[in-house]
Parts: structure tokens; C-alpha cells; sequence
């Protein structure tokens, strides 16, 4: 048995009261469906700033009415002290998710991003630490490497911040630290590469691209890449995310602060990912046939990412269990049927 499987074992044998913060959107409905699934007791907050209700009634159908009545759901803001006081009562376990995604909405709106990702950040961490939670593990992020040049990427080597998003990233890593430092707190952050899967919201004009490129070839619009398309990511598949969450979260380390990267530390440019996605999509009766359309790099993008994942491998027995591709094919039928819904 590994590591996760063990504990998830225990988990369903003695199980504990989380908390997920952003439970609405696309990681946090995840972890959601995943700790549901195990019978544990789940407390959700979110405001619905990206999130979705259609999120949440999915997980209540794939888990049923019966683990659905252990899920406690509260509309609130992270920016609310006082909600978050509420969220933590009695949690052994935070997974913090809620922010505001998106290196461009960012450079649009830095001071909305700063308040959310920053303040809220900071509340959530100190209602959690008064509440005496176990372990506080949050979404931290790739952003922080920023212009560092080296490859792959290894958490304790990182350049100057490319965007506001990237700036917020950082300094949730900062402060985690020095709660652990001058309190002795638990933190953990999960640099997450480019994550992927169902759940991930395909509309509006921050979204990932992904979903953005499956919703366009299913609806035979054009997509278009921002620079030559030789810009590389390490796409991350969400199963591979859940896993490094529960992980975290009921390691038995005693280390107060750490940082892990959570990616696969594999390499694919845009173009490659354009031929994956026509061809996983030919696999499910979909055709493509449209060329891309090449326009400007974009700001605060950086050119190449991936991770080295030896540490979270190491210290928390991560395994990614999803390579690209494979992950491109268990969601895409998730996509195929949500476009036929809609
Ligand atoms: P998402 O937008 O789908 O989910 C974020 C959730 O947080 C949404 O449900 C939103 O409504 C909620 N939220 C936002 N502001 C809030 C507030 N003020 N109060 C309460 N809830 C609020 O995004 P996601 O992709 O699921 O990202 C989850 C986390 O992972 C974020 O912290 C993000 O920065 C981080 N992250 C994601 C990726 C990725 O590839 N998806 C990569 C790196 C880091």
C-alpha cells in the first residue's frame, strides 16, 4: 500500500473535519467530491466571486444525499475575519484554495488581487491558527519562480515576481513561514504547475487554457496562442492535485513550514498541447480541423516552466498518478457532455 492509499484507509477508518476555502471553483469542488467520497465531515466557504453553484450540485450528485448531509457550505468572504472565524470552528485540517486566479486579471486589477489573495490569505491563516488546526495547507503557486531562468524548477531557487498574481503567491509563502516561525504553526504550501480537469471553468475572459481551447474545438471556434507556441508548461491533472492536498495536510513531519512543488515535471509546448487535445477530442467523436492563430506573448507570462517534483515525492510520498495525456483523457468526456448540456 502506499502512502496515499494508507491514508486514505485511515481517513475513512477515523474521519476528520476539514475545511476548503474556495469549495465552489475548480480544485476546491475537487477536493470536495475526494474527502466526500471518504465520509469525512467538510466545511466549505466561498462567495461565488469565481466559483460556481453548478459546481457544488455536481459533487451532491456524484456523492449522494447521505455524504452530501456531512458537507457544511458557508457564503462568505475570506476578506471577512469573522467568516473565517466561523469556517475554522473545530476543523483538524484547512485546505486553503479561494483567491483570485489569473496572472492578466491581475495586471488589470491589482488591488482586488492583493486584497483576496493577500488579506484574505492573512485572515484565514490567523483564524486558523487561533482555532488550533492541525495543519493549514494552501495553494500556493508556479508564479513564484518568476524570472528565474533555471529548469526544472526546485522550491528553494526563485527570481523576481512577474505579475501582482505573482507577488500575492509570494508573500502567502512569507507569512505561512513566519506563522510557523513565531508560532509554531503547521503551514504548507502546494506550488501547483498548470492544473487541469472537470470542474475547471471553461468561460470568461481569465480562463485557463485548457478548458478554454476544448470549449473553442468543440464549438469549432478559433484558438489562438499567445506568442510561437514553443511556451511550455508542466500540466498538472487534478487527481494528481487532490492527492498532494490530502497528502499534506495528514503528514506526520515536524516541520513546521515547508513549500512542495505539485506538477509531473513533464514538458509540453502550446503546440504539442494543441495536437493532444484534437486528437484525445477525434477519440471522443469530436473533429477539429481549424489552424491555430499565432498573435502577440503575452504579458507577465513566463516562457517555460516545470517542476522537479523529487522533494514532495520524498517527504510525502507524492506519486502523480495522471501524465498529461492521461489526464486529457478521463476529463474529456467531462467536457464532451457539459458542451452537449449546454
Ligand atoms: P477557481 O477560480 O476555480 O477557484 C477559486 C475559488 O475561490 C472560487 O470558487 C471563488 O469563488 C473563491 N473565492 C475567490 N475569492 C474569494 C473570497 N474573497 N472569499 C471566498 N471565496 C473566494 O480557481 P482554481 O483553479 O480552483 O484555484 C484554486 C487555488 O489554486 C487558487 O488559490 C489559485 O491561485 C491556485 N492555483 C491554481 C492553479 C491552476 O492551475 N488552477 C495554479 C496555481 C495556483
Amino acid at each position: 500500500m502506499n502512502r496515499f492509499e494508507q491514508i486514505q484507509h485511515e481517513l475513512r477508518e477515523q474521519p476528520k473535519k476539514w475545511l476548503i476555502t474556495g469549495c465552489a471553483g475548480f480544485i476546491g469542488s475537487n477536493l470536495l467530491e475526494t474527502l466526500l467520497k471518504l465520509d469525512q465531515d467538510v466545511v466549505g466557504l466561498d462567495n461565488f466571486a469565481t466559483g460556481h453553484q453548478h459546481n457544488l450540485d455536481e459533487v451532491k450528485e456524484l456523492v449522494g444525499a447521505k455524504r452530501w448531509s456531512r458537507f457544511n457550505f458557508i457564503n462568505g468572504d475570506i476578506r471577512d475575519i469573522n467568516a473565517c472565524q466561523q469556517a475554522v470552528q473545530g476543523v483538524d485540517y484547512v485546505l486553503h484554495q479561494a483567491a483570485l486566479g489569473s496572472v492578466p486579471r491581475s495586471l488589470k486589477d491589482p488591488i482586488t488581487t492583493n486584497d483576496v489573495n493577500i488579506n484574505g490569505f492573512l485572515n484565514m491563516l490567523t483564524a486558523s491558527r487561533d482555532a488550533s488546526v492541525t495543519s493549514f495547507v494552501y495553494a500556493a503557486s508556479s508564479s513564484t519562480y518568476g524570472d528565474h531562468p533555471g529548469l526544472p524548477k526546485v522550491e528553494d531557487t526563485i527570481g523576481k515576481p512577474l505579475s501582482p498574481y505573482a507577488v500575492t503567491k509570494y508573500v502567502n509563502e512569507l507569512y505561512a513561514e513566519v506563522f510557523a516561525r513565531c508560532y509554531g504553526f503547521k503551514t504548507i504550501g502546494l506550488r501547483y504547475f498548470n492544473v487541469f480537469g472537470k470542474r475547471q471553468d471553461p468561460n470568461g475572459a481569465y480562463a485557463a487554457v485548457i478548458p478554454k481551447w476544448i470549449a473553442s474545438m468543440i464549438n469549432n471556434k478559433e484558438i489562438f496562442i499567445n506568442g510561437d507556441g514553443e511556451t511550455s508548461r508542466d500540466f498538472c491533472f487534478i487527481e494528481n492535485t487532490v492527492q498532494a492536498n490530502l497528502l499534506a495536510a495528514t503528514t506526520s513531519a515536524d516541520n513546521k513550514n515547508e513549500v512542495y512543488n505539485v506538477a509531473v515535471s513533464d514538458i509540453t509546448t502550446l503546440n504539442e498541447l494543441v495536437g493532444s487535445l484534437k486528437s484525445t477530442l477525434k477519440a471522443n467523436g469530436r473533429l477539429y480541423e481549424k489552424d491555430v492563430i499565432y498573435r502577440d506573448f503575452r504579458d507577465g507570462d513566463v516562457r517555460h516552466s516545470q517542476a522537479d517534483i523529487s522533494k514532495v515525492a520524498q517527504r510525502l510520498g507524492y506519486v502523480p498518478a495522471y501524465r498529461i495525456q492521461q489526464g486529457l483523457e478521463a476529463a474529456m468526456p467531462w467536457y464532451v457532455e457539459k458542451n452537449n448540456k449546454d
